[in-house]
């Protein structure tokens, strides 16, 4: 059987996991659940460094004995990757025996090897990187990463690995295996760091109990740090379980952040060439995770608790809004207004609308039961494959956020799908019911494949989907399940909605400013006709939004804007504002309210060409349900003037 070992880094336990190691994590398991889908033998590996002096130290300061701080934190990091659903096969502390084993293992061959050598150290070191600092590295004196931090002046006795004679044979295993290290930006870092020169680097610290100690010198301990990347051999068996060992043994792929992705594509391929043992075969570098732009930070205060973000909103949300808004391998930005936006965006108002439109169509219209009919139009099933294979070949990529937009792709497609074969028209004539029967089979059927794309990104949904569409959600796999299946009768479940549309109205941070929403923010759901008492919230008099605040096309091409005639208008009772109209939207005629009685006299409207949003949610106004939003310009404290043509298309165009 084809396998597949993956592995996170591992953490320090002297703070609690936030949002950014989340962030890895999640990244992670979508990619070990996604192999799994192949077909792979997996193994995830994660797990804490414990070894660490802060680590000892804060235990110290809780008084508690080191061992029983990390195993308190280790309940810490458990629960958390539990709760956000992230499926590790293996987690290893550093602390543990069979760790134990593999340092030695690797200290000794090193040390045989004549790559370690003993030597005196004398230079800066900052406590809180637990890293040796070259003059270079300093800015104002002080650690790049912690300036308020002075760095010690340190003179002790250590051993040294022989780094400098591992410089070209690096340097050619990066031009044998350019997907080595991963994404390009990272590699090309790393690569000029090489060719710049490595020096020997210190592999010990003197007079300290916490840590293991050298095989060939029980005074001193290995080095945080080179104790910490063995983790990886040593969890498959290195130093104590041969057989364990050389099943799994290199790893396929470390996921790391890009700030360590150094120790993982310079220091650990060159103790595995010393050690004479296999090279993992890829190193990923991700980037960072920001809140509001800011690095997430304890002292800044900007640290997010992903059980807290998870609680918000939901668990597959969250690694949803992680996987899809972030390409991996960049940075990426989370803020709880967006965190919201992409909720109600991508979730309740277009996959979650997707499923019960088509769950309650299929109950009205058929029972419940769905089937391929003879005359079976492909179009959809077209786009469905083609999209797999995009799917397939980005998550292959690790590209996860190309992979979720593709399934993405899917779900839109099944939108447009059902907009242009009108099911509700096709069920007024009993001579098109096998149309009908086959036009909801495909939807259900794109509903049903763009679940088990998204699998490994939203497990549990993806579950509960397949199990409305009537569709088995056990033992998935790619070679079943990831391709179009036009068989079978599949009975259809009709339930509430699975996300319900988060009401926009209290915002986290960013404070709203007292006239309205922020930039960027959507408008409190009632709004399904211009507001009619507040201004509306549209852009001329607030401030230009943020680039990262703009939307992408995408984005915009969810919003079905249609050209639409008014056949018939007249006042609400009892509202000074409101209208009610009667439009031709070309494929049907539609009831919708909008706020502009004080603009408009209702005969003055009919005939008139508008534009409205199609595809919004139908809201109930002074008793009217309201299927639609007329579009107008609304200034500050004037009245509204709806937006028009001067040469009127058809109603049902698109406006885009
Ligand atoms: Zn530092």
């Amino acid at each position: 059987m084809k396998q597949f070992f993956l592995t996170t880094a591992i953490d320090y336990v002297n703070s609690r996991p936030h949002l950014g190691t989340a962030y890895e994590k999640i990244c992670a398991d979508v990619i070990a659940r996604y192999k799994r889908l192949c077909g792979f033998e997996t193994r995830f590996l994660m797990g804490n460094d414990e070894h660490s002096q802060n680590v000892f130290k804060k235990a110290k300061e809780e008084g508690l004995d080191p061992l029983a701080y990390c195993d308190q934190m280790e309940r810490e990091f458990r629960k958390t990757w539990a709760y956000v659903d992230v499926s590790f096969d293996d987690f290893i502390r550093t602390t543990e025996p069979r760790h134990k084993l593999g340092v030695t293992e690797i200290a000794r061959r090193l040390w045989d090897a004549g790559d370690i050598y003993e030597g005196l150290y004398e230079g800066w070191y900052c406590v809180s990187c637990e890293e040796f600092k070259q003059e270079k590295d300093l800015v104002n004196g002080n650690c790049p990463l912690h300036p308020t931090l002075k760095p010690e002046w340190i003179r002790e006795k250590n051993y040294f690995f022989r780094l400098s004679k591992y410089q070209q044979p690096l340097l050619d295993h990066f031009a044998a295996h350019p997907e080595f290290l991963q994404p390009d930006v990272r590699r090309n870092e790393i690569l000029s760091l090489i060719r710049g020169g490595l020096i020997d680097i210190s592999v010990s610290r003197a007079g300290q109990s916490w840590g293991i100690p050298l095989p060939f010198d029980s005074e001193s301990v290995v080095y945080v740090w080179f104790d910490a990347l063995i983790n990886y051999a040593s969890a498959v068996g290195l130093g104590g379980d041969p057989e364990l060992f050389a099943k799994w043994w290199p790893a396929d792929l470390h996921i790391v952040g890009k700030d360590i992705t150094r120790f993982h594509a310079v220091i650990w391929p060159a103790m595995l060439m010393a050690a004479k043992l296999p090279l993992p075969r890829q190193v990923f570098g991700h980037g960072f995770m920001t809140l509001n732009g800011q690095r997430m930070s304890k002292t800044l205060g900007t640290i997010v608790d992903p059980i807290e973000a998870a609680d918000r909103l939901g668990v597959d949300p969250l690694r949803l809004y992680l996987v899809k808004e972030v390409a991996f391998g960049g940075d990426g930005d989370f803020s709880w207004e967006r965190y919201d936006e992409r909720y109600n965006v991508d979730l309740a108002n277009n996959l979650g609308n997707l499923v019960s439109r088509v769950t309650s169509m299929a109950h009205r219209y058929r029972g419940g039961r769905v089937a391929p009919a003879a005359t079976g139009n492909d179009q959809l099933a077209r786009l469905g494959e083609s999209l797999v294979a995009e799917y397939r070949d980005a998550m292959d990529r690790f590209a996860l956020h190309e992979g979720a937009a593709a399934a993405y792709k899917l779900v839109d497609g099944a939108n447009e799908f059902i907009a242009a074969t009108v099911p509700w028209t096709l069920a007024k004539d009993p001579a098109m019911a096998d149309r009908l029967a086959q036009v909801l089979f495909d939807a259900a059927e794109a509903i049903r494949l763009a679940a088990v794309m998204l699998a490994p990104v939203m497990p549990a949904s993806s579950r509960e989907i397949l199990r409305r569409v009537g569709a088995p959600a056990d033992g998935l796999t790619f070679d079943r399940d990831g391709r179009w299946l036009n068989v079978g009768e599949r009975v259809v479940l009709q339930e509430g909605p699975l996300w319900p549309r988060k009401e926009m109205t209290t915002v986290t941070d960013n404070p709203v400013p007292p006239d309205g929403p922020a930039p960027g923010a959507l408008p409190p759901v009632s709004a399904s006709v211009i507001p009619a008492a507040a201004p509306a919230p549209v852009a001329p008099t607030a401030a230009p939004a943020a680039a990262s605040d703009r939307i992408s096309i995408e984005d915009f091409m969810k919003v079905e804007l249609r050209v639409a005639k008014v056949l018939a208008a007249e006042k609400v009772e009892k509202s000074k504002k409101l209208l009610k109209l009667s439009v031709d939207v070309g494929t049907e005629q539609r009831t919708l309210v909008a706020g502009i009685a004080e603009a408009y006299e209702p005969d003055a409207l009919v005939g008139k060409t508008v534009v409205i949003v199609f595809n919004l949610k139908p809201a109930k106004l002074m008793g009217i349900e309201s299927n639609g939003m007329v579009l107008a310009a609304s200034p500050d404290g004037g009245k509204p003037t709806v937006v028009s043509f001067e040469n009127p298309p058809e109603p049902g165009t698109r406006v885009r």
